[in-house]
């Protein structure tokens, strides 16, 4: 097959090789090079589907610098797949540079469409699906993490993260503290591979799993959260519900003054209000209401 001159990003398996479609195996075999994330792991994906093909590691690292050249070979006539490590890239993998650069020059970039972990977990998790937000990874250190999940406090749409084995334990208190135990949460671990479990309960129930059984830790994750309910017409109303255990969450990790300014962002409720709020509850001031 002869392909026109540009850019073909290609979907390859999550971890289930029966995954990856025809088109995506017609593809590689028929573009000039293939620009990989890790060149040594799609060699192995390659010799599984019997292709040979010249190959240009593209990462994190070095993605503006090999962007240039990339471009630049599209632009002479060259067709070039892209793939990363699994599913499909961009989607918390590189690529997002080359992309832009080449339809910026105008140039051909085609989607070879397939797995991507947060579609296929999203699929099974019996969430609503008709609107949701992908977070990609939260922040590694408990404090950043804390604070993305305070600004998430009160979406509407069903949430949706990356996370990694050695942070999932963590990640899922730091959800508990900061959205409590009650809303539906939904974790797709290792997701067409072998060791598939889909876990689904309040945030309470899965944390108490993954805790207690060391197997439930190893992996690959994704984790979904049902979104906040409506907003009552008075507006605020139902942050106010939440707004105890976003203060004290805050409290345990930042000074009253930063927990109350960002307190205040967060809800659009009152820093004053905030503040004193966050004195009552550090005993600090009596509760009179
Ligand atoms: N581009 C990929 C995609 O389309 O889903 C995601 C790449 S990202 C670097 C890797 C993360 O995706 C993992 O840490 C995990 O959170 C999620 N993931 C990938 N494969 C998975 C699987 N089989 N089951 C569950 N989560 C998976």
């Amino acid at each position: 097959m002869t392909l026109p001159p540009g850019l073909y990003v290609v979907a390859t398996p999550i971890g289930n090789m029966k995954d990856m479609t025809t088109r995506a195996v017609e593809t590689l075999a028929s573009v000039d090079c293939i620009a990989a994330e890790d060149t040594r792991h799609t060699r192995r994906l390659l010799q599984h589907f019997g292709i040979s093909k010249p190959l240009v590691s593209l990462h994190d690292h070095n993605e503006r610098e090999k962007s240039a050249m990339l471009v630049n070979r599209i632009s002479e006539g060259q067709s070039i797949a892209l793939v990363s490590d699994a599913g499909t890239p961009l989607i918390s993998d590189p690529g997002y540079f080359l992309v832009k650069s080449l339809r910026e020059s105008g140039c051909l970039v085609s989607p070879i469409p397939g797995p991507c972990a947060l579609i296929a977990a999203l699929s099974a998790s019996g969430l609503p699906n008709d609107r949701f937000a992908f977070e990609g990874f939260l922040p590694a250190k408990s404090v950043g993490r804390k604070a993305v999940l305070m600004q998430l406090l009160n979406e509407a749409r069903t949430l949706i993260f990356y996370e990694s084995p050695h942070r999932i334990l963590d990640t899922l208190n730091d959800f508990y503290q900061v959205f409590g135990g009650d809303r539906t949460m939904v974790i797709g671990r290792e997701l067409t591979k072998t060791f598939e479990t889909v876990l689904t309960g309040s945030i309470e129930f899965v944390l108490q799993c993954v805790a207690e059984d060391a197997n439930q830790q190893k992996g690959e994750f994704v984790i979904l959260v049902q979104g906040a309910e409506a907003k009552s017409q008075e507006g605020g109303e139902e942050v106010g519900l939440n707004k105890d255990v976003l203060l004290r969450a805050l409290l345990k990790e930042v000074p009253v003054k930063t927990a109350s300014r960002i307190a205040a962002e967060v809800t659009g409720l009152s820093k004053n209000e905030l503040y004193e709020r966050a004195l009552i509850l550090q005993g600090k001031r009596n509760d009179r209401i």
